[in-house]
């Protein structure tokens, strides 16, 4: 399997020396040696052939490799849920090649991340995506944004003409893949879950005024962390990324 190391855009260059963590992972973890070829990639999709130069303690950059995926794409808004559940739906929401997560502050969350506790969860869930995107061969690594209110969350998707779906176990009319299916896959869409109790009645109807489309799931009641994941996968491979 091919060696995939990360590394922040700015520091891409021919000659790119390595940290003391990345020499660390090279040489003691993985033990390569010298002349080793690896992966770099950027988390912004940007992929590289990299070999190895214990002389200098740095890798050199070849070429470009080819981009992996289009720049369209599913973003995902899970409530906040208990006993870090939330760090699954991370790691396999970038498996299932998420854009972005933003993680949802909503009424009934039983969680909550204020302040300083919201920052450092944002650090735990960014390394766990970058760990997934390397992982699985992606070469982005979602944002993973501090926790935020559904309304504001939903007014920056309606801003940036991004269509947020919310799946809501009430809806009887609208099934969530019928409505993937009638969506032209290209437009951006926001998949958002709610938490252990659902989404409060007002919640459902500011996320309508808001433009969003409430949309079933089946019949099924899923667990908080299910839903988000599934409903993932399906509007992936209706949109052809599966
Ligand atoms: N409050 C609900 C209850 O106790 O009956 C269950 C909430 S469910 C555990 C958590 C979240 O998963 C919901 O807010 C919704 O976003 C999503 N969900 C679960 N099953 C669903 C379904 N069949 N259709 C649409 N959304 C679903």
């Amino acid at each position: 399997m091919t060696t995939r190391l990360p590394i922040a855009p700015e520091r891409i260059a021919d000659t790119l020396p390595l940290t003391n963590d990345e020499r660390h992972y090279l040489l003691d973890v993985l033990r390569l040696g010298d002349g080793a070829e690896i992966e770099v990639f950027d988390g912004l999709g940007g992929r590289y052939l990299a070999r190895l130069s214990l002389v200098n303690g740095a890798l050199s950059l070849g070429e470009r490799l080819a981009e992996l995926e289009n720049a369209s794409g599913v973003s995902l808004a899970p409530a906040l849920i208990k006993n870090d559940r939330l760090d699954w739906v991370v790691e396999k929401a970038t498996e299932l090649g998420a854009m972005r997560v933003l993680p949802l502050q909503c009424d009934n969350c039983v969680v909550r991340l204020d302040g300083n506790k919201g920052g450092q969860r944002q650090a735990r869930w960014q390394k766990i995506a970058q760990a997934a995107s390397r992982q699985c061969g992606r070469a982005f690594i979602p944002e993973v944004t501090a926790p935020a209110r559904l309304e504001s969350v939903l007014e920056r998707a309606r801003d940036a003409g991004e269509l947020a779906i919310v799946l809501f176990e009430r809806e009887v009319e609208q099934s969530f893949s019928d409505l993937v299916r009638s969506i032209d896959p290209k437009r951006q869409l926001l998949i958002v879950s709610g938490p252990e109790g659902g989404f409060r009645e007002e919640e459902i109807a500011k996320a309508r005024a808001l433009g969003a489309r409430t949309v079933s799931l089946g019949k099924r009641i899923l667990r908080a962390e299910t839903a988000p994941i599934a409903a993932l996968a399906i509007a992936q491979a209706l949109r052809g990324e599966m």
